[in-house]
């Protein structure tokens, strides 16, 4: 692989990794999606994911990619479709927590339904790793903001802006 001498994504070891994923499996990306944003606490967890899933898919990719990458209320969140299946989350707020539900994977078969546990895995590792450095963390509210960090990416100690420059991978500008 060539790397150019201006190439902002020399030495950034998380944006590396994503770009060779992005390489390995270009159909998990493409367009239409509505956005995909990486953390780097996160990153490891979701590329092994989607490892995973490739090897579950085997020769037939039935149009699988991702519809949505985000973080909602603390945690990673990894929406996705087959051309058949078109799952559909719910989020309810209930007695002072979120109760998460999965609707639309009734027509799934074995590789479907493996494929959205794997999902599912990943998600709630990320409930447990800080969004910035991977280390142990728990998911706390800070002045109602959410977030998954170890002590030393605290809120407390960091402003939002910054622990989220800190924490999201982004492609430099073409
Ligand atoms: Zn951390």
């Amino acid at each position: 692989m060539a790397f150019h001498t201006n190439d902002l994504a020399r030495g950034d070891e998380h944006l590396v990794a994503l770009r060779a994923l992005k390489e390995r499996y270009p159909y998990m990306f493409i367009a239409p999606n509505i956005g995909h944003d990486f953390y780097r606490g996160w990153l490891a967890d979701f590329i092994i994911a989607c490892d995973d899933i490739d090897r579950l898919l085997g020769d037939n990719k039935r149009g699988f990619h991702f519809r949505q990458v985000k973080e909602k209320l603390g945690w990673a969140r990894y929406y996705w479709r087959t051309e058949k299946v078109k799952p559909l989350r719910l989020s309810l707020f209930m007695n002072g927590g979120v109760l998460e539900r999965q609707h639309g994977l009734e027509s799934a078969d074995d590789v479907e339904n493996q494929i959205s546990q794997v999902l599912l895995n990943a998600e709630n590792s990320s409930r447990q790793k800080c969004i910035v450095c991977s280390e142990p963390a728990e998911s706390r509210s800070f002045g109602g903001w959410l977030v998954c960090t170890c002590e030393r990416h605290s809120p407390s100690l960091i402003a939002r802006d910054d622990l989220l420059h800190a924490s999201l991978l982004r492609e430099a500008a073409k």
